[in-house]
């Protein structure tokens, strides 16, 4: 019998981490989405391995709590390094590299999670840090 790839693994670890919650959350929608990313990545033959499994999880757990937001309403204010699509889908942080038309086949030079694609950051960079940090919830969640 065939090995099922690594991939697998981390699939299953990450359904089992939404089996364990009892309400739906942020971190359930960014788990959520990090399984989509999982089987995308099988659909496209190019699985992800486990440490970019784990930095997909990091990076749709940041769009589900409002980072890279366009500074709307309460949100928090829109990073410099703010960016819409140009090569990727929706929007995210170019920090450490130039504002470019397009980022699609870019895989190094930021140093931010929150880039486009999964690169080997793993953490926020100062900008989204801080944004995140800011965030309004008195009223509730989702910001107003
Ligand atoms: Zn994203
Ligand atoms: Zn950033």
């Amino acid at each position: 019998m065939a090995d099922l790839p690594c991939s697998w693994d981390d699939y299953a670890h990450l359904q089992a981490a939404l089996l364990r919650g009892c309400q739906i959350t942020d971190r359930t929608w960014g788990l959520e989405e990090a399984l989509n990313r999982v089987l995308a990545s099988l659909q496209d033959n190019k699985p992800l391995k486990s440490d970019e499994i784990a930095r997909a999880v990091i990076h749709e757990i940041g769009h589900k709590v409002g980072m890279v937001t366009d500074g709307t309403g309460k949100k928090p204010d829109m990073i410099p390094t703010h960016y819409v699509d140009r090569g990727h889908v929706g929007p995210h942080c170019h920090n450490g590299l130039p504002l470019l038309d397009s980022y699609s086949g870019v895989s190094t030079g930021n140093i931010c999670v929150m880039f486009g694609t999964i690169t080997d950051q793993v953490a926020f960079c100062p900008d989204c840090a801080k944004a995140v940090k800011k965030m309004d919830l008195a009223a509730g969640w989702p910001p107003a």
